[in-house]
């Protein structure tokens, strides 16, 4: 077991905070400002903004082929002139030549792989992730280079090197032995002799060396892997909101920010659609017990929102209200059988083979339903699930999530909650084992009358220990 490291702090940037030389000399005096107070700053950026969009959009024109292939080839052609543009205004001398050098390499072996792509009409998740592996690998030489010109000793690392995965392209599975050895290896020696390593987030390879990536988003994922491997001080996260909110602020425009949630809530949240944080980002911190930093690069001096390990002690029962649209509920009702013994496992085997994960469930004597994102497996899923059932599914359904540590022994709070929504039509209602969600299916329609009544009801007197009642003060004020 290895010791902590306090002042290591990982700082990861996405892909607005590193979009142009304006965003890039705003995140890199983010980072002068953590070095000067004595901590030690590791970098993982993302991808240019829209940067991994363009690169699947340019494999998949190149697998399309014929007329197409030249679309490919012009996006290609767009993106590396951004990226020349920008290394231009950042960077200077050699420095400069070395960056281009390395775009001009870059773009050349994508330009290879994109025509491979083309000749062959084949596009797999292997190559696809090789494809958009290079925004990350752009971004990072030239964030580097960046910093340095600014006077930060900063290096770029090649994130493949210590990020191993196994071989799921697209959506790879780290190894967190296989990567703290290597992070312990190659990238502490570098932070040891004052260093500030950067590099791409969501790309990783396999113990053989084929590239690999950890899923869209995957740049959170990245940090705190980091992060937990090198036994750090924190993890940071920045982006451009002022870290989680109360609920969606263009839905509410009251919504606060939430100074402090726990793991569990904020893992809830993200995962109901709250898209500050990846989810799985929670995971190789919460188990080293190391806090994660939501921040925004645009207003660096706003304190964002701390997610730690236990919760802290709130007066109102929720932390933040989420909502996820583009749902289905699945209705299956067995009344021969009962619900018999065996019958939910037929159910679920159904779902885990068209590997079709599941939001909510509810189920009574004869019937149960769950909710799933809409997708195209559908009509199969329910085909299957028709052998040993009747099924109805319904689209256009929304997801309302109640996220909140203190419901636990807090009596009276769904009838509040109810009370507070009893104008719109409830589906499916649940709350968790964990008992810190509450949530209820509606149509997609009622989805901000919903919000803002719940908002309204739960977030008008908020406990200033837990909620940033100042800067409401300030905007309404
Ligand atoms: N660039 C990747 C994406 O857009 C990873 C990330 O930004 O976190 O999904
Ligand atoms: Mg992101």
């Amino acid at each position: 077991m290895s010791t902590p490291r306090p002042e290591i702090v990982v700082m990861k940037f996405g892909g607005t905070s590193v979009e142009d030389a304006v965003a890039i000399k705003r995140t890199a005096g983010i980072v002068a400002g953590r070095h000067a107070k004595g901590l030690k700053p590791v970098v993982v950026v993302s991808a240019m903004s829209k940067v991994t969009d363009q690169l699947l959009a340019c494999s998949a024109a190149a697998y399309a082929g014929r007329g197409d292939k030249d679309v490919a080839f012009e996006i290609s052609a767009r993106l590396r002139s951004r990226h020349i543009e920008t290394a231009m205004q950042m960077t200077t001398g050699d420095r400069l030549e070395g960056v281009l050098a390395v775009i001009a390499e870059n773009f050349d072996g994508l330009d290879e792989l994109l025509s491979g792509i083309s000749a062959l009409g084949e596009l797999t998740l292997r190559t696809s992730d090789l494809v958009v592996s290079f925004g990350e690998r752009m971004s990072s030489v030239m964030v580097a280079a960046a910093f340095a010109e600014l006077g930060l000793d900063a290096v770029q690392f090649d994130a493949r090197q210590c990020i191993i995965t196994d071989n799921t392209h697209g959506k790879a599975a780290p190894n967190e032995q296989a990567i703290e050895a290597a992070l312990e290896k190659l990238v502490l020696p570098l932070i040891e002799a004052g260093k500030i390593p950067v590099m791409g987030g969501f790309i990783g390879s396999t113990p053989e060396g084929v590239t690999t990536t950890l899923g869209r988003g995957g740049s959170d994922y990245t940090a705190a892997l980091v992060g937990g491997g090198l036994h750090g001080g924190a993890i940071e996260i920045w982006t451009d909101v002022n870290g989680i909110m109360t609920t969606d602020p263009r839905i509410c425009s009251d919504a606060l920010r939430v100074k402090t949630v726990s793991f569990e809530e904020a893992a809830e949240l993200a995962y109901f659609g709250a898209k500050v944080l990846h989810p799985a980002t929670i995971l190789p911190a919460v188990q080293k017990n190391i806090p994660v930093w939501v921040l925004n690069s645009r207003n660096p001096t706003n304190e964002g929102t701390k997610i730690v390990a236990t919760p802290a002690v709130c007066r109102s029962p929720f932390k933040a209200i989420a909502a996820k649209k583009r749902l289905t509920i699945i209705d299956i009702v067995a009344s021969r059988m009962l619900l018999a013994h065996g019958f939910l496992k037929a159910v679920f085997d159904v779902f885990d083979k068209h590997k079709c994960a599941i939001d909510m469930v509810s189920t009574s004597e004869v019937s149960i339903s769950v909710t799933v994102d809409s997708n195209e497996a559908l009509p199969a899923i329910c085909a299957e699930l028709r052998q040993i059932a009747d099924v109805n599914y319904e689209g256009g359904k929304a997801l309302i999530c109640l996220v909140g540590n203190d419901i636990r022994g807090h009596a009276g709070i769904a009838a509040q909650v109810f009370t507070a929504v009893q104008h719109v039509n409830l589906r499916m209602i649940s709350q968790g084992a964990s008992e810190i969600n509450m949530s209820f299916m509606i149509d997609e329609e009622d989805v901000e009358e919903a919000v803002r009544s719940l908002h309204k009801r739960f977030f008008t007197a908020p406990d200033e220990n837990v909620f940033d009642v100042e800067a409401r003060a300030v905007t309404v004020g």
